[in-house]
This record gives C-alpha cells, structure tokens and sequence, in this order.
C-alpha cells in the first residue's frame, strides 16, 4: 500500500536492498512534509481557522459523521471541508449536498493526504476567518499518522464493527490521537463489540485521551461531539 508514497520504513526494509538510504529518503519526505504543515499551522491560527484532520480505517462512517454534523452547526459556525480519496469525488458530492464547500483531493496510488496537498488546497477553498477546516483523510490507519497537516487537532473515528482490538493493532495512529470518536454504537446489539476492552486498549496506547461514543445516523451521542467542537473552537487561538 504504502509502496507508491514511500512513507513506510518498514516496508522499504523488507523489500529495498539499499536500507540506509531508502531510511533516509524517509526522513527528507517528513521533514519536507512538516515544514509545510508548520506553515500550513500558523496560517490557521493567524486567520482563527481550527482545522481537525479526519482519520480512521475506509468504511468507519466519517463522511456521514461529517455530513450530521454540518447539517447540526452550520447555522452557528462557517465550514469548509476537504475530501481525501484514491478515485471519486463522491464524498465532496455528499458534503456539497449540506450547502458546505468541499474540496476533493484524489490521491492516486497515494494513500494519505500531506501537508502540500492541504496548502494547495487552501488557495482554491479560501477559508474565511473563524472558521472550521474538516479534513477526511483517506481511509486508512497506518500511514496518515506520520503526515502532519498543520491540524489543531486529530481525530481518530473507530466504528463498533471494527474489532475491538483496533488500538493494539494500529498503535501509532491512536497515540497520534487527541480524541477518538467511537462510532455506529446504534448496531452494538448485534455485535460481540466489547466497549470496555476496547476503552482499556485505547488507555493502554494514549493514556488519558476522551473517547466519545455515538451514532451519526441515529443521532445518539451527537451532543457531546458538539460539545467538544465548540470548546476547542473557544479555545482555538490559545492551544499550542
Ligand atoms: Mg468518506
Ligand atoms: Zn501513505
């Protein structure tokens, strides 16, 4: 998967001959992508755009997560939204269908959005000031962990169809998170999902981090999400 962006260490160690210089071609990639993203940061916080980046496995429910939650705030805050996905343009169609603007990135053989991406972006999408920035990742749990956007923050979206055992297997994009979003808990009657198990994994990798539970389709939980959006958006020109 990650062979086409170059972004797995791993994988250039098992399939590379040259190990030392494949490593190095990593670093150069992620410092390059963290200078952007650094620019990509102060340009939010100077304009009071928070900017959450959208991450989880395809399949977890995020365009839809999104979707309720326009329809929800768009009355009380201004939304832009960009969309990451191999093919398509069908997740910006949904987003679009709010009234909100969306922006589609096709990534390709690519499977995580970067920094240069989101700064290109951000010329065609124009934010206005105090403002929400949604960025939907592409689907997948390994590498968007190591790309900064220059986000304010991470969001990492588990659906209860998922194994519970998710935070063991993808440690490091659970440790990148700031909140995990447990969704589709409306299906949990019909599964052998065990919450509790699945909150003691998530302690064990990013101790002390929130997990909201819900259900964007049948609006349980939204509260509490709004709740979280609104404060960060409060706080927004103070965090670090
Ligand atoms: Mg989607
Ligand atoms: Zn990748």
């Amino acid at each position: 998967m990650c062979g086409s962006c170059g972004c797995s260490t791993e994988l250039h160690q098992t399939n590379w001959q040259g190990k030392g210089r494949s490593i190095s071609l990593e670093v150069d990639l992620l410092a390059d992508n963290n200078e952007r993203a650094s620019a990509n940061r102060d340009w939010f916080r100077e304009h009071g755009v928070l900017a959450l980046n959208f991450l989880s496995s395809p399949g977890s429910g995020k365009t839809t997560l999104l979707v309720q939650s326009l329809k929800a705030l768009q009355s009380d805050y201004q939304f832009m939204v960009i969309e990451g996905d191999q093919q398509t343009d069908n997740d910006a169609e949904r987003i679009r269908s709010t009234g909100v603007p969306a922006l589609q990135i096709n990534t390709g053989r690519g499977c995580h959005l970067d920094s240069v991406m989101v700064s290109r972006a951000l010329e065609q999408l124009h934010p206005l000031d105090n403002s929400f920035l949604f960025i939907e990742n592409v689907g997948n749990l390994v590498c968007p962990a190591l790309f900064d956007l220059g986000e304010a923050f991470k969001i990492v979206i588990l659906s209860v169809t998922e194994g519970e055992d998710k935070p063991l297997k993808y440690p490091d994009i659970f440790n990148a998170a700031d909140l995990v979003l447990l969704t589709k808990i409306d299906l949990l009657p019909y599964l052998r999902f065990d919450i509790d198990r699945c909150r003691e994994y998530l302690q064990r990798i990013k101790p002390g981090i929130a997990m909201i539970q819900l259900s964007a389709q049948e609006e349980m939980g939204m509260a509490d999400w709004y709740r979280w959006l609104a404060a960060a958006f409060d706080e927004r020109c103070q965090e670090d």
